[in-house]
């Protein structure tokens, strides 16, 4: 078979740890042998954030917004801890923070579903896939504790002086607690559109809950805000691609969740996406299993594993000791992202490639062959453990067996 030739660049981050020892198998096993590959390299380990004090950063988010597509390893956040292992000049941002606010963007998260790894809920048939927005609320709160009797009120101060206030409570002497937050309907539109753009990239529909029946202005807003977009800008593309958009209250939307057989994306407030995309993805298994594409508002798209770098298993590797790491998650990235590549330039191949190649990791699962954190909660019996190598190895003679 010849290598499927790429036109447009792909935007390659890098990343740290035993997730960059994968990165590098997938390439040379799963990738370069079928794909002339194309990609915009950028080195984000911590290290070359350090030397290039985190311009590497920036510059891989704007060569995504340039190119549109990219495909990111996971990336180690610095700590304490790192501070001395990797004698850093300045405790450097999350990349993926910078990243998000870079592309202004939406996280959607997803799990891969395979057979013999049953979701704990039993009727959950398709994957659920969590958008969270990423910004405000109690996030960016003000908080207070106040000790004895008074008074509290919310205040505006507008541009021209003028006050708007109103009461929160009167105190008694044991006093309380007082909490301030917002959000911007700049931000709340953004958000809606992501998750609008995306329920159509992926025909599936679209699920978005909040308490607005309590909180009348403010959750109230992200209702209306998402209702006025929608009706304006997509409710007959919806209807053409036979999708549907649905709200309902928060906690009607998670009564829905448990008894559905999954298949939506569910759109979450801040706070909400925070706990129930924990819920959800240990509800479907394995961390391992769990994609997690960030979508930026004008349609650019960022693809990642939703893990880190798999720190423990890197030491062990350090050692020379053997790792039985799950790829999986890293190697849909690349599928989604090359798949998106292939979409947007028309090469049918190129999307081709990544539907095979997933086919490929899923049935390699199936048959019984899989790293060990699945062989811990796998339902098929005696599954053979595989190292980190031998598993990709095992993905590529599917894959070899499919395109030839
Ligand atoms: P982690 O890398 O996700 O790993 C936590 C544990 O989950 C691992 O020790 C391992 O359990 C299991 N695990 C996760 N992914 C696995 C895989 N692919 N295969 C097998 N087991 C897997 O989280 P962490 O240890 O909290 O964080 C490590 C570093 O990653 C940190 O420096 C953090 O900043 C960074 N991080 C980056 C991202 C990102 O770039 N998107 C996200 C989260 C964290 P066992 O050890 O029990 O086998
Ligand atoms: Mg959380």
């Amino acid at each position: 078979m010849s290598r499927i030739e790429m036109k447009t660049p792909l935007v390659e981050m890098d990343g740290d740890e035993m997730t960059r020892i994968l990165w590098q198998m997938i390439k040379d096993e799963l990738l370069t042998p079928f794909i002339d590959l194309k990609t915009e390299y950028y080195d984000l380990s911590l290290t070359h954030r350090n030397e290039t004090d985190d311009q590497v950063t920036k510059d891989s988010a704007n060569a995504t917004l340039k190119h549109g597509v990219a495909v990111k390893c996971a990336t180690i956040t610095p700590n304490a801890a790192r501070m001395t292992e990797y004698d850093l000049k300045e405790m450097w941002k999350s990349p993926n923070g910078t990243i998000r606010a870079m592309l202004n963007g939406t996280v959607f998260r997803a799990p891969i579903i395979v057979k013999g790894i049953e979701p704990y809920v039993k009727n959950w048939k398709k994957p659920i896939t969590i958008a969270r927005h990423a910004y405000g609320d109690i996030y960016l709160n003000t908080e207070m504790q106040v000790k004895g009797k008074g008074k509290a009120e919310l205040v505006f101060t507008a541009e021209d002086g003028t006050k708007t206030s109103l009461p929160i409570h009167d105190f008694d002497d044991k006093g309380g607690i007082i909490q301030g937050i917002h959000n911007c309907t700049e931000s709340i539109e953004a958000f809606a559109r992501c998750c609008f753009n995306y329920a159509l990239d992926v025909k599936k529909d679209l699920w978005f809950g909040a308490k607005d029946t309590i909180s009348k202005k403010y959750d109230h807003h992200f209702k209306d805000v998402f209702n006025e977009i929608f009706e304006k800008e997509y409710k007959a593309k919806f209807e053409e691609a036979g999708i549907e958009y649905f709200y309902t209250l928060i906690d009607d939307i998670v009564a829905r969740i448990m008894r559905s057989e999954g298949g939506m994306i569910w759109a979450c407030k801040n706070y909400d996406g925070d706990v129930m995309s924990d819920m959800v993805s240990s509800a479907f298994g394995s961390l391992a299993m769990m994609t997690s594409v960030l979508v930026s508002p004008s349609g650019v798209y960022e693809y990642e594993a939703a893990h880190g770098t798999v720190q423990r298993h890197y030491y062990k590797y350090q050692k020379g000791e053997e790792t039985s790491t799950n790829s999986v998650a890293t190697i849909f990235a690349w599928t989604g992202a090359l798949r998106k590549r292939g979409e947007l330039d028309g090469l049918k191949e190129l999307c081709d490639f990544a539907d095979m190649l997933e086919k490929a990791t899923i049935s390699t699962i199936e048959s019984g062959r899989m790293t060990k954190d699945l062989a811990l909660i796998t339902s098929i019996k005696e599954p053979k453990v595989l190292n980190s190598l031998d598993f990709i190895k095992e993905i590529r003679k599917n894959l070899e067996e499919m395109t030839v």
